[in-house]
Formats: C-alpha cells, sequence, structure tokens
C-alpha cells in the first residue's frame, strides 16, 4: 500500500512542534506493516541545504501562479518529494512566520500550494509512483483532500486529515478563492466557504474521508464548544468518520539507553545515570545542588499550555524545597513572567528562552518531574518522552493527557500501575494540590522510583497506533463510493 502524507515540518529536518516528530516517525513505524509512506513538504531554505542533492521529478510552472519544481530524495530513513518553490518557501524567518514572528502574508498561498502538489502527485504527476491514501496533517494539508475531490480526474484518492491542533484552522479572506485554482461549486458550506471566508481546516474536515485526531479523549472533546473552537457542529456531523489515535514516540531518536544529548545508558530498571544528568542540568541552568525535585517545563510558553499557572506556583515549588528549570519560549508576557520568577529565585528558578533540542533530551533526563498544565491537549508528546526518561509527568486531565498518563491515586500505587500525576479542574489550585502530592511521594525515595520505573516501562511506542492507522488506510481503500 502507497500513501503519501502531506506535511508543513518534518523532523528531523525542521521542527516547531509535535507535528514535525509524527510525521518525521510515522512512515518508519509503518514501513514493517507493508506500506510505503512517502513525504510532500515545502523546501525551505533549511530543508533544501539538508537534503543536498535531490532528484527532479516534474517542473511545475504554474504552482499557484509561481514557477516550482518537484523534487524527491531519500533523508533519515524518509522517501521525500520537496517543492522548490522560491518565491513562497525562499524566506528567513520559521515556516509559518517571519524573523519578527508575525505570520508571512501569503501563507494562504504557500499552503495551498503544498496542498495542490499533493493532489497533483495522486493524479500521476510523479509517473512512477502515486498514493493509494493522502494523508494531510492539518490546516497547512486541509486542502489536499479539497483538491482532491474536486480534481476533475478520477476516480479520486481516498483522504485523510488529521488534526494536531483545532486552535490552528487557517482562515482566510474570501478574496484568495479565485488564486485557489478551485471550481465555484468549491467555495460553498459543502467546501471551503466558513463563515463567508475560506478555511482550509473547515474545507478539509468537510472532505476529507476520514478524519483522524491524535487521541480518543480528544477526539470526544472537539466535539463539544469547549474545545471545538467553532468546529464542533462540523465534526458532530462527521463523528462516524472520526477516530483517535494516540502518538507514539521514535524510539531512535528518545532512548536512555543510547541518547547522544545525556549521560546515556540508564533503563527502567536501574535509574542510576539519571544522577549525573541532573548535576549536568542543574549546571546548565545554574540552579543549586539541593535535594528537593526538579520540576522542568519543555514547552511553546502560551496560554495553551497553561505556562501562566507555571508562574504562579513557581514561590511555592521553592518554598517546598524544589526547583523549576524552564526551555521554551512563546507569548512575551509569559516570558516576561517567568523571567521574573527567576529573578526572585536566584538558583532555584531558571529559563533558557529560545528553542534547543539537544537541551529538551536533558531537561527529560535530568528534571525529577515535568510540569504539563495544559488547558487543552491533542495528544502532547512531551509527558511521553517523560515517562521513557523517567521525568514524572504532572499533566492536565485533558486530551492526550488523559489518555497517556496513570494518576498515583491510593489504588493505582497499590497496584504499582501509576506512571504520574493528573489534576482537574486546570487551574492554579488543581496544579497546586498536584504539587504537593509530588512533593509526599517524591520525600517517599522508593514510592517515586516506583512510579518513574511503572512509567520507563509503558508502552510509548509507535507500534499499536501504526497498526490503527494501517487499519484505517485498508477500510478506505476498500470503500468504493466517493463519500
Ligand atoms: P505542541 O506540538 O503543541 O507544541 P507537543 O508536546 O505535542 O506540543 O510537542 C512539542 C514538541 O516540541 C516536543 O518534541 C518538545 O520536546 C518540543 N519542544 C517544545 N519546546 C521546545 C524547546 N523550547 N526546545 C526544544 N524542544 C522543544
Amino acid at each position: 500500500m502507497k500513501v503519501l502524507s502531506v506535511a508543513s515540518e518534518v523532523f528531523p529536518l525542521i521542527k516547531t512542534g509535535g507535528l514535525a516528530d509524527v510525521a518525521g516517525a510515522l512512515p518508519i513505524a509503518l514501513a514493517p506493516l507493508g506500506i510505503s509512506m512517502r513525504t510532500v513538504m515545502p523546501g525551505y531554505p533549511i530543508v533544501r541545504d539538508r537534503i543536498g542533492k535531490a532528484r527532479e521529478i516534474a517542473v511545475i510552472p504554474d504552482l499557484l501562479g509561481k514557477p516550482a519544481r518537484l523534487l524527491f530524495t531519500e533523508h533519515a530513513g524518509l522517501e521525500l518529494y520537496v517543492i522548490d518553490c522560491p518565491d513562497l518557501f525562499d524566506r528567513e524567518g520559521g515556516p509559518y512566520v517571519d524573523t519578527a514572528g508575525k505570520d508571512y502574508i501569503d501563507n494562504w498561498q504557500r499552503f495551498a500550494a503544498l496542498s495542490r502538489v499533493a493532489a497533483d502527485l495522486a493524479n500521476g504527476i510523479d509517473p512512477a509512483w502515486a498514493p493509494d491514501i493522502v494523508h494531510g496533517h492539518d490546516w497547512q494539508a486541509g486542502l489536499a483532500p479539497v483538491y482532491l475531490k474536486y480534481s476533475e480526474v478520477g476516480p479520486h484518492t481516498p483522504s485523510v486529515l488529521t488534526i494536531h491542533n483545532i486552535a490552528f484552522q487557517g482562515q482566510f479572506s474570501a478574496q484568495i478563492f479565485p488564486a485557489l485554482g478551485l471550481p465555484p461549486a468549491a467555495f460553498a458550506v459543502d467546501g471551503v466557504e466558513y463563515y463567508g471566508d475560506i478555511g482550509y481546516l473547515k474545507g478539509g474536515l468537510r472532505t476529507a474521508w476520514a478524519i483522524t485526531t491524535v487521541s480518543p479523549t480528544y477526539a470526544e472533546e472537539i466535539l463539544e464548544p469547549q474545545f471545538g473552537m467553532g468546529l464542533e457542529g462540523l465534526i458532530g456531523e462527521r463523528v462516524h468518520d472520526l477516530i483517535g489515535i494516540v502518538n507514539g514516540i521514535d524510539d531512535d531518536v528518545w532512548n536512555p539507553e543510547k541518547d547522544r544529548h545525556i549521560a546515556a545508558g540508564y533503563n527502567g530498571v536501574n535509574l542510576a545515570r539519571r544522577a549525573e544528568n541532573r548535576a549536568a542540568l542543574e549546571k546548565r541552568f545554574g540552579l543549586a545542588a539541593t535535594d528537593g525535585p526538579i520540576f522542568c517545563v519543555v514547552s511553546r510558553l502560551t496560554w495553551q499550555k497553561g505556562i501562566d499557572l507555571v508562574i504562579d506556583v513557581a514561590d511555592e515549588i521553592v518554598a517546598h524545597g524544589g526547583k523549576l528549570a524552564v526551555l521554551g519560549s512563546g507569548d512575551p508576557l509569559l516570558e516576561e513572567g517567568m523571567r521574573a520568577a527567576a529573578a526572585r529565585h536566584p538558583g532555584r528558578v531558571a529559563i533558557v528562552f529560545g528553542y534547543d533540542e539537544p537541551l529538551s533530551h536533558l531537561m527529560q533526563a535530568g528534571s525529577d518531574a515535568i510540569l504539563i498544565p495544559s488547558r487543552f491537549e491533542p495528544c502532547g508528546l512531551t509527558q511521553l518522552y517523560g515517562l521513557r526518561y523517567g521525568c514524572v509527568p504532572i499533566v492536565g486531565r485533558t486530551g492526550g493527557l488523559s489518555d497517556t498518563i496513570i494518576d498515583a491515586n491510593g489504588a493505582a500505587l497499590a497496584a504499582r500501575v501509576a506512571t504520574g500525576i493528573q489534576f482537574s479542574p486546570v487551574d492554579r489550585h488543581g496544579l497546586s494540590q498536584a504539587l504537593r502530592r509530588a512533593f509526599r511521594l517524591f520525600e517517599d525515595g522508593p514510592a517515586w522510583a516506583s512510579i518513574q520505573k511503572t512509567a520507563m516501562k509503558s508502552d510509548v511506542s509507535w507500534q499499536t497506533s501504526a497498526r490503527q492507522y494501517a487499519s484505517l488506510y485498508k477500510t478506505l481503500i476498500n470503500r468504493v463510493a466517493v463519500p
């Protein structure tokens, strides 16, 4: 079976969040199941640099008005179609925002181009390979199922759209419609029209054959107004085509037995080397070498991730003898709050601003617990890395965090199945209570070690999830009628 993944970021070429990890890991997890997954992505400068030489598959003289080429290469075990279109992708900033952090004004065009090429691949632009299924990720690939549905050639290739975060929807003015190259019929409730505008995610959710999201709990939550962000009605209509499949982690990249970014060589039986990583982390962050627990945060610093709540409890952590190490960047007000907390507590609270992949590994290997007080969390990956590294996840009870962490309540502790701490409601009071439980458990050394060891034995691999994707693809291929 051949599947085309459509993604705006793919680890290890370019990453801003969990989507890249998934796009980079899923093809490798699917291969043993007999599924050949290729990926189409934009040729950002860093991607072009990293892939080096690539084979030209096609020249596209008019990709939404821009000249482009479609390249193919293999990189880090991935088979990649890269869209070389300097007018759209040759930029100094990130994949979505410029160096000042502002969205590129032509994002509508940049990601329509990505989806257009995905549909072209399904329709035979590469004479040597065409997918049986097109699987897009998030709003940036939302138009792929739309282009497929409205293509003149048939039969239409089945499509899957995965929601990694429904908060980002790709909504643009209706004025762009003529430039998308879709027939007039696509500007309708059944297509891309969204309250008089154009919605990329909306269009994808309307037209994809199947919708997935990245955890079963989030699949239920997005049916509610609180989480559905305006799309709950549409998703409700498609509930029979919706499934939640939790993400796994890439065991080659995230494995404390052989991780090159840490003092590696520990596992769920012998945790001895964690102490070396803890010392390295203290040094890196200028934290005092005291006994209390180190709590870490590795995150975008945003309201979604509950970073304001972490700022609220920083004094409390210190008062109880704990320390706080934060890696991240984001909302300037939250950055300022973190900076102020660090200034109040030198040697106890420290922050490294920015994005640092190697350091994110040391955070998991050297901290005792990772704080993830997300207000919503489609899946979340950092709690999975925490499980794998024995860095006990303390999480809000929502989305994928509910599905992947077993709360250390009395029964779970007695049965030795606890893997972390969950709290609800996700507010300051809930987080404070969770921290008090964490301090009590940490003081009881064997209880804490038991949670760490159970956590490290959790199944966070891709295997189970890859099988679920494979079975979904098979169901779609066997479906005869176009939806
Ligand atoms: P989201 O995709 O919503 O940001 P996830 O938990 O699904 O959240 O994925 C976040 C990914 O980004 C994880 O791999 C995490 O380790 C990584 N990450 C987040 N912030 C940083 C940072 N400042 N430096 C390095 N890695 C980071």
